[in-house]
């Protein structure tokens, strides 16, 4: 896509420091990292969200995450991490096309993930239980 500043950056025009890339898939440093060593994954072909990224392409990249999850921990001296994706204006995506971010974590980083619980009734419970079930039942098993 012409105007996205990823595929700007996955075309060169835009640079980058890159860690991984091959045919699919391209990872570089977030230029406004949470932590050194955040990166971002994305399939260089322009999707806006993760729904639309092929099954082949999706287990490509979900293979690299962990091999570069490793690569980043052991470089900067880090035990945990976040992997992260955020889908869509509402959850907070801010470049529209689909990528991960592999942020490693350290002792008191100031960066944080909260969820903020809703107090559900049981019934309301099994009723989306069972409803996402039934949805599931109807996709076949590679979307
Ligand atoms: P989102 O909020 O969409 O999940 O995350 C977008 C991420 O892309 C942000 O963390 C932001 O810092 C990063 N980003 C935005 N523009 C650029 C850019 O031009 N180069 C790089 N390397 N990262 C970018
Ligand atoms: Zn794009």
């Amino acid at each position: 896509m012409d105007s996205c500043i990823f595929c700007k950056i996955v075309r060169g025009e835009i640079p980058s420091y890159k860690v991984y890339e091959d045919r699919d898939t391209l990872a570089f440093l977030d230029i406004n990292p949470v932590n050194l060593g955040h990166v971002l994954v994305i399939p260089k072909k322009h999707f806006e969200n993760f729904q639309d990224i092929p099954s082949n392409v999706l287990c490509e990249i979900i293979n690299i995450i962990k091999k570069l999850t490793l690569s980043i921990i052991q470089s900067v001296q880090a035990k945990d991490y976040n992997i992260m994706l955020s889908n869509g204006k509402i959850a907070g995506q801010e470049v529209p096309h689909a990528h991960f971010h592999i942020i490693p974590r350290f002792e008191k980083d100031a960066f944080e993930v909260h969820f903020n619980s809703k107090k559900i009734s049981s019934d309301e419970m099994k009723k989306i239980a069972e409803s996402i079930r039934k949805e599931l039942s109807k996709l076949p098993n590679k979307v």
